[in-house]
């Protein structure tokens, strides 16, 4: 059987990584508040080194609180109890695991791959430089230390490609001890390339390396891993711990220095920097950051290994990745969606607040001149009724001394410029003083009501009649001469003479009539009228006297 060789994705994965990541990085806030500070438990698969750097630096940096989450890592080592089992048992929330994962998962346990870390596994043969071995081949006969399974699925399946059968070789368990080596207890010890190595290289023993990777085994290494009961339950906070941890990957990565320190420091005190610093470099070539995008798995890798252990006999069943890999959201483009939909509707909202302003104020400035507009009326209406007021006697409801003076003055032009014949009749009741000695007052008041209402009904309308003060009323007739003057007034004299008034209280009034002369004002017309009514006074009274042209002035 020979394994896929898979082609990386490629530089160009690096750039969309880093637009991911930024725009990543622009929704954390919002995803933080939304989630407020969840609790995520990470089972790690051994003793705190580089090897968890990323997550460590997630931590660190603060990647995982700013996606809303409280992370707890827990170092795992000899004597601990498997990640896989913790998290099915429901001990913690993600776990670290190697490619044994998808035996697990072809048994039916509900486990999800998340982020392969390393693209290739560390797992290596160490052998001694002084020794024959320089292929598998050359393990035939010799000593060899083993992890169980199915960690030492890498070596085997390297051995089968090579056509060597395992039973050529004397297996031996892995003592953890690479001291083994030195000491001959074995012919090729088993380890990382990432860790004994470097600890050969110190004691100053040289070393080979029999490495499935140039046998063409690529096996993934370090994946993260949940379970499906938790993907389901909070997909969101499980998208956002992938994520803060690539990013803490991507930084522990891109500040190798920084962060083997930090490890150091932090987690790792008995592994000395430099020690650390080999390991860094040694899994950096693993992960191939500048290759692959960070966390990548694909279906085909995943089928390749999982046929490896069916090979091998380390695992039963079919294989069946549906819901084994997981999908990523694709966070990015809703994202952008989002802030898209954010914007317009920011612009909705501050279009919807200005109309909605200008709306208040069109209703404010509607009102504004509603109220001015009833407030005009209100001062026309008041001055109307001043004028009114002015105009008209408050008794008698005729028209004032002070407008029939406007009146008299007016006719005047008039007949000044286009010699109209103008007359004017002054009437006063007689004996009027003797009806309210008689009656009273209130009796007086409504027969000089009478008086002036039954005049008003005989006079033309082009006649004007007004009070001119207490029982006295004046008559203005344009286009009337003397004489027919005249005559109104006699009618006038008739009329009144006739009939009693209110509460059959009979009154007569006399009557001087005058015609405007050329040249003559108001006050002296008026004067020739009074003179007149004063002779009727003198006659008898109930009478018409009037002005003739042999009549003299003596008062002017
Ligand atoms: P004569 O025929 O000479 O005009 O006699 P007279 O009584 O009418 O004249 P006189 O000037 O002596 O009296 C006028 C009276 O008119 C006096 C006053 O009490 C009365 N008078 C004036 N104005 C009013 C008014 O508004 N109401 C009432 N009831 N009486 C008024
Ligand atoms: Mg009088
Ligand atoms: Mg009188």
């Amino acid at each position: 059987m020979s394994l896929p060789v898979e082609t990386p994705p490629g530089k160009r994965n690096t750039t969309s990584l880093r637009l991911v990541l930024a725009l990543l990085l622009m929704q954390l806030p919002c995803l933080s508040e939304a989630m407020a500070a969840e609790k995520m438990r990470l089972q790690l698969r051994w003793l705190p080194q580089f090897q968890f750097a990323g997550y460590y630096m997630a931590l660190e940096k603060g990647f995982y609180a700013q996606a809303g989450l409280e992370v707890e890592i827990h170092p795992g080592g000899p004597g601990k109890p498997n990640p896989i089992d913790l998290l099915l048992e429901g001990d913690t929330d993600f776990a670290i695991a190697n490619s044994g994962l998808i035996i697990a998962r072809m048994q039916g346990k509900p486990l999800v791959a998340l982020a392969a870390i390393m693209q290739s596994s560390p797992v290596a043969w160490i052998v001694r430089a002084d020794s024959d071995i320089y292929t598998p081949q050359d393990l035939a006969g010799k000593r060899a230390m083993l992890m169980p399974a199915p960690e030492s699925a890498e070596l085997l399946i390297t051995l089968a490609r090579e056509g060597v059968d395992r039973d050529q070789l004397q297996l031996q368990q892995t003592s953890f001890n690479p001291q083994d080596l030195i000491d001959g207890k074995t012919d090729a010890y088993d380890g990382y390339i990432s860790n004994e190595p470097f600890w050969l290289q110190q004691q100053k023993v040289p070393y080979r390396l029999i490495n499935p990777r140039e046998y063409g085994v690529n096996f993934y290494n370090d994946v993260l891993t949940t379970r499906e009961a938790l993907l389901q339950q909070s997909p969101a906070q499980v998208e956002a711990f992938i994520q803060a941890s690539l990013r803490g990957w991507q930084y522990a990565l891109d500040n190798l220095d920084e962060s083997v320190q930090l490890v150091h420091q932090r987690y790792a005190p008995d592994k000395s920097l430099e020690h650390l610093r080999f390991e860094a470099e040694q899994l950096k070539k693993l992960i191939m950051p500048e290759l692959v995008q960070l966390g990548h798995m694909n279906p085909g890798r995943w089928q390749a290994i999982a046929q490896s252990y069916l090979d091998l006999g380390m695992a039963e069943g079919p294989i069946e990745l549906d819901g084994f890999i997981y999908k990523h959201k694709v966070a990015t483009d809703n994202s952008l969606l989002y802030q898209v939909l954010g914007g317009a509707l920011l612009v909705l909202l501050l279009v919807g607040a200005v109309a909605l302003r200008f709306a208040r104020l069109t209703q404010k400035l509607r009102l504004e001149v509603r109220r001015r507009q009833q407030a005009e009326q209100e001062l026309r209406d008041s001055n109307l009724q001043l004028e009114r007021l002015a105009n008209t006697d408050r008794l008698t409801g005729q028209w004032s001394r002070l407008k029939i003076e406007e009146l008299a003055h007016n006719e005047i032009k008039r007949a000044e410029r286009y010699g109209f014949p103008l007359a004017l009749v002054f009437l006063d009741i007689d004996r009027f003083k003797s009806v309210n000695d008689q009656y009273g007052h209130d009796v007086g008041d409504c027969v000089l009501t009478g008086v002036a209402q039954r005049i008003r009904s005989h006079l033309r309308d082009s006649d004007s009649l007004s009070r001119w003060g207490g029982e006295e009323f004046i008559i203005l007739m344009p286009h009337t001469d003397l004489d027919q003057a005249y005559l109104i007034a006699e009618k006038l004299r008739g009329l009144l003479a006739a009939e009693p008034l209110t509460g059959s209280i009979g009154v007569t009034g006399s009557f001087g009539v005058a015609q405007w002369q050329p040249g003559q004002g108001l006050g002296e017309l008026v004067h020739c009228a009074d003179l007149m009514l004063y002779r009727a006074k003198q006659l008898g009274r109930n009478r018409v006297e009037r002005f003739s042209s042999g009549d003299t002035l003596p008062l002017v």
